[in-house]
């Protein structure tokens, strides 16, 4: 997703605040006493193998008309049967910002950075550690929800991290002249390495290639003991309309036949190996497999498999 598709304002808002609760229009009160609104939980761990998953929730914000986002290519009438058809509402939607941790035993590193610095940081120390431990960044792409949290008033929020991020999605950003590349990534330039289709992080964590959503858009496969997750970024952005119905448009893919075509791809991989994986604007917290349905995808989310 893309932070053009709201103003930034708001989104910092609904990053900085705990509880969660303020962009949910939630506040009826009842006879006990003050209404506390919905309370979303903002940390989350799990394993992988020998490894620890930590998704945290930096943002959460209620979006109106969704389907100026999702679904532009249908009409009205069927957006409404596939959302009836899964409980949800067709006049609002829940948008949810979701960068992971993984500590791989030899590193901690961290898939996407949110918002902005201040929101990531404190989800981090939440999760029980400090910034200062982060080894790593990897950026999945560079949309101003994934790179926003870089830097934090104008210096490095992660400050003992290595950058890591694709080649294809490096080159494309460079060559634009995009305010948010030019604020938190180009300052750490010279500091990133960059991946093709294949190439590790490090033993255990391999670079996929997932393109469409952005042209060098980029999913992690974790692989320790026997047990896989991958990381999917914005290879699907909701859990119905994108699973359901891979084919639908979505506003923020800048290819969007190509971003189709790695969904169906790469959701048929999850489907048919039974691979858990993370979505980073999933409803928290983020954790889910993936079956066929139909001509599309159901979300099948987390409940205990991975804490076993
Ligand atoms: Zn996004």
């Amino acid at each position: 997703m893309s932070e053009h598709s709201m103003s930034r304002r708001a989104l910092l808002a609904g990053a900085a605040t705990i509880p969660m609760a303020a962009g949910l229009g939630f506040t009826k009160a009842n006879a006990a006493g003050h209404a506390q609104g919905p309370q979303i939980p903002r940390v989350n761990r799990f394993g992988v193998g020998d490894f620890e998953v930590t998704t945290m929730l930096v943002g959460s914000r209620t979006v109106e008309e969704p389907q100026t986002i999702f679904g532009m290519n249908v009409g009205a009438d069927e957006f409404a049967a596939v959302s009836a058809e899964a409980r949800i509402p067709v006049d609002k939607a829940q948008f949810f910002f979701t960068p992971t941790l993984v500590n791989t035993g030899a590193e901690l590193i961290l898939f996407d950075t949110g918002l902005d610095g201040a929101a990531t940081t404190q989800a981090v120390e939440m999760a029980g550690y400090s910034a200062d431990a982060v080894t790593h960044v990897v950026l999945t792409h560079m949309h101003g929800d994934h790179i926003g949290g870089l830097m934090t008033n104008g210096a490095e929020t992660f400050a003992n991290a290595a950058y890591i991020t694709g080649q294809a999605e490096f080159d494309h950003w460079s060559g634009t002249d995009n305010e948010g590349f030019a604020n938190n990534v180009k300052p750490l330039a010279e500091k990133m390495s960059f991946l093709g289709d294949g190439d590790s992080v490090t033993s255990g964590i391999s670079a996929k290639a997932a393109f469409g959503h952005t042209p060098g858009h980029m999913t992690y496969m974790l692989d320790s003991n026997d047990q896989q997750l991958l990381i999917l970024a914005d290879l699907a952005n909701h859990y119905v309309w994108s699973l359901a119905h891979p084919d639908w448009e979505v506003r923020f893919d800048m290819d969007k036949a190509a971003a189709a075509a790695s969904r169906r791809s790469v959701l048929g991989m999850l489907a048919a190996d039974s691979v858990p994986f993370i979505g980073y604007h999933m409803p928290f917290p983020g954790v889910g497999y993936v079956e066929t349905r139909g001509d599309g995808f159901h979300y099948v989310p987390h409940s205990y498999q991975l804490l076993l």
